[in-house]
């Protein structure tokens, strides 16, 4: 597997979007912003077209966290399982933007839900790549104690993706939060033992292992905003690509 990103980036063949809970809920302060969601639909549809398959995680934190001040003191494992829940209301809402600009997507849940989508099934999965679908991972990992970052660095390697890209609401890896630090600045390059060794909190130290062992580079960039899926596909910035090395 690659440990770095292609040269020529537009050559993705097989990338896994992770776009956390926080991007969908646009600028309300909880929920699903539909509005928002149509955006991000519409830039993946732009990168589907181009030929790159598409696996999608969704994040839940717009509805639900399981350390929350909403999970009270509620045991740890049933606030996640909300949270699992979460995702997957999230992962069909963005499956209704997608399908509604003809995009043929499936969503495959890590907690079964026979009613409601797929069952997790990776040969399946791999399949509904090869022809041409957005398999939208719900449910993490499918099990508590995690979170869809871990979900997502699995689902990147199950599924053998050159790159995972983590579409947040900043635009990429800073010294400090730059929402509260001004003089934060953008790394442009880290490896993932600076992210682990300077505690970047990025994603959880157990995503970036895992991308680390399986040699997936991971790029962290702002999808708000018309294009910055396409410009990131096309390797242009800005941007922070956490890989083997700087
Ligand atoms: N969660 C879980 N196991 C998983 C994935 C998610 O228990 O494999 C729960 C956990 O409570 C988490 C919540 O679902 O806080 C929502 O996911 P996450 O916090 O990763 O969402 P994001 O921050 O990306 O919006």
């Amino acid at each position: 597997m690659p440990a770095e990103p292609p040269a020529d980036p537009t050559k993705y063949r097989r990338i896994l979007l992770k776009v956390s809970g926080e991007v969908l809920m646009g600028e309300q302060g909880y929920g699903i912003d539909m509005k928002t969601v149509d955006t991000v639909a519409a830039a993946i549809k732009r990168a589907v077209e181009s030929g790159v398959q598409m696996c999608l995680v969704i994040g839940g934190g717009n509805i639900f966290r399981g350390l929350s001040k909403a999970a009270g003191d509620m045991d740890r494992a049933t606030a996640d399982h909300m949270g699992m829940l979460a995702t997957v209301m999230n992962a069909l809402a963005m499956q209704a933007a997608l399908e509604k600009i003809g995009v043929q997507t499936r969503v495959q849940s890590a907690l079964t839900m026979n009613a409601v989508a797929e069952p997790y099934i990776r040969r399946r999965a791999l399949r509904h790549l090869e022809k041409g679908r957005v398999v939208i991972f719900a449910a993490g990992v499918g099990a508590p104690f995690f979170t869809t970052d871990s979900g997502a660095a699995l689902r990147a390697a199950e599924m053998g993706c050159d790159a995972l890209l983590k579409g947040t609401s900043v635009d990429g890896v800073y010294t400090a939060d730059p929402k509260k630090d001004a003089s934060a600045t953008r790394y442009e390059r880290l490896t993932y033992q600076d992210v682990l060794a300077k505690d970047l909190r990025v994603m959880d130290a157990s995503a970036i292992a895992m991308m680390r062992d399986a040699g997936i580079p991971i790029v962290v960039f702002s999808i708000r905003g018309e294009g910055s899926l396409r410009r990131v596909l096309n390797g242009e910035g800005p941007f922070t690509v956490i890989s083997g090395q700087v």
